[in-house]
């Protein structure tokens, strides 16, 4: 299987090249060129450990690429570091079924992508011999996710820029605390955005990338999403066991569209899914093109779901692609309107197709506070981010729905505790982090700061 740009000017990507490459080099996000068809082996698939699964899913993704048994090798290391026995456990209230994702290292789904990423990175390289240079920008989860995946990996330096202030104070210090040589944090003034428009400048710029040999571990690369289509496999297996007759409808909260593009992958994949209801907090861009059709781009506010606080919706251009019938040209177009503009327009068509699959909700500070409120009381303790979209299934005309829930209550303890009155309780893994070491870089929002930042670690080591 060859990936190709959603921008249709580089050539077709190996798999192993997808993952080293991130960002296609004509600035689109590199997609495979088909995806399987699981439809007729889900019976089989339903017996599967979460590990066995994953290597299933992946395998016709990897292409041959790496043996069968190096992938299985890869993918067990890879979860060993979870502390749930099923990784990804669903639980059952009286109203949703809650697909619990924050099992990992860092406490946020994100670990699910990274864990394995990191890994294969590592591997990688280890056979090409060549070091590599991560630069990501993050708005709290994917940066301590990263950097948790890929610590004290060999060969592997991770550039990580977070906005200043912005992400929870627990969320900076599990990025801040981890003191291995090859980790650099760099709080940037300025918003997520501003951050990802950073990194997706420094990949844009080839001549600089290809010196300094710079990879992707935000959602932009593919091995991200691949990884994030398993959970919701093994979640329609498990809720179906207890609720057979019951269509499969998912609530996700959504930010950079990377979870929930992976559900419509699982989707097209044969995985039979009612419906996608795509929840946003007051960021609400992925709303307002699923009602209007119009994508356009405004102030990004700061709210109790940090992680979703994102106006430009990266793997939004992934599904665009399949919207427009894979037409390279007409993204092109769009996206110059984008930069340009700072908005385009989807046709009525295109609307109606979009919203055959996705049902969009726009959930306010309130609601969600009130959520966590309300299943508190009935014994369930929810994040944030988790409640905007069990707030959205709540909301929909859909029950039984199997609602992600994207981060531990402990991160945001401070919208949890507003929300029930009581601090949730504290995993071991955060006791004390506020008190511990840490180290970070400031810098401003120009592009050559973080150049200069970049060489003085480079030409330290
Ligand atoms: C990243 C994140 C999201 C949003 O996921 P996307 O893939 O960006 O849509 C939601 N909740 C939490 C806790 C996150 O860390």
């Amino acid at each position: 299987m060859k990936y190709v740009s959603t921008r249709g000017l580089s050539e077709p990507r190996s798999f192993k090249e997808a993952v080293i490459e991130g960002l296609a080099r004509d600035g689109g996000l590199l997609v495979p060129e088909n995806v399987p068809d699981f439809s007729s082996r889900l019976e089989e698939l339903k017996e599967l450990s979460y590990q066995d699964l994953a290597l299933q899913i992946f395998l016709p993704f990897v292409n041959g690429e790496l043996d069968e048994n190096t992938l299985k090798q890869l993918i067990n290391k890879s979860y060993q570091s979870f502390n749930h026995k099923e990784i990804t456990p669903l639980r059952f209230t009286n109203s949703v079924a809650i697909l619990e994702l924050f099992h990992g290292p860092t406490l946020a789904f994100k670990d699910i992508a990274l864990q394995f990423l990191g890994n294969l990175f590592e591997y990688l390289l280890g056979s090409s011999g060549t070091g590599l240079n991560i630069i990501g920008a993050t708005s709290g989860d994917t940066g301590s996710a990263a950097i948790h995946g890929v610590r004290g990996k060999k060969g592997i330096s991770i550039f990580m820029l977070h906005p200043k202030g912005k992400v929870s104070p627990i969320q900076e210090k599990q990025m801040t605390t981890v003191l291995d040589e090859n980790v650099v944090n760099i709080a940037i003034e300025g918003t997520f955005d501003d951050a990802q428009r950073i990194v997706k400048d420094l990949f844009n710029d080839l001549e600089y990338k290809d010196q300094h040999s710079l990879g992707a571990v935000n959602s932009i690369n593919w091995v991200r999403v691949m990884a994030q289509i398993v959970y919701y496999f093994y979640a329609a297996f498990r809720f179906q066991e207890y609720n057979p007759d019951q269509p499969l409808v998912f609530s996700v909260p959504t930010g950079n569209f990377g979870d929930i593009f992976a559900g419509y992958l699982a989707r097209k994949m044969g995985l039979p899914i009612e419906k996608l209801i795509l929840a946003t907090n007051e960021n609400d861009i992925l709303y307002r093109v699923m009602t209007t059709g119009q994508y356009k781009i405004q102030q990004v506010h700061s709210t109790i779901s940090p992680s979703m606080d994102i106006q430009i919706s990266s793997n939004f251009e992934r599904f665009l692609y399949d919207l427009v019938g894979k037409d390279a040209e007409e993204i092109r177009s769009m996206m110059g309107k984008l930069a340009s503009k700072k908005e385009f327009k989807i046709s009525s068509q295109q609307l109606d197709d979009a919203r055959n699959i996705f049902h969009p909700a726009r959930i306010s500070a309130e609601q969600t506070l009130a959520t966590i409120a309300k299943y508190h009381k009935e014994g369930y303790t929810m994040d944030p981010h988790t409640a905007v979209g069990v707030a959205a299934a709540e909301q929909s005309s859909y029950s039984h729905v199997i609602c992600l829930a994207t981060a531990h209550p402990a991160k945001f303890s401070d919208a949890v505790s507003k929300a029930t009155g009581e601090e949730p309780d504290i995993p071991e893994l955060l006791e004390g982090i506020l008190k511990k070491p840490s180290q970070c870089q400031a810098s401003s929002q120009d592009v050559k700061e973080i150049k200069e930042i970049i060489d003085r670690k480079l030409s330290s080591q």
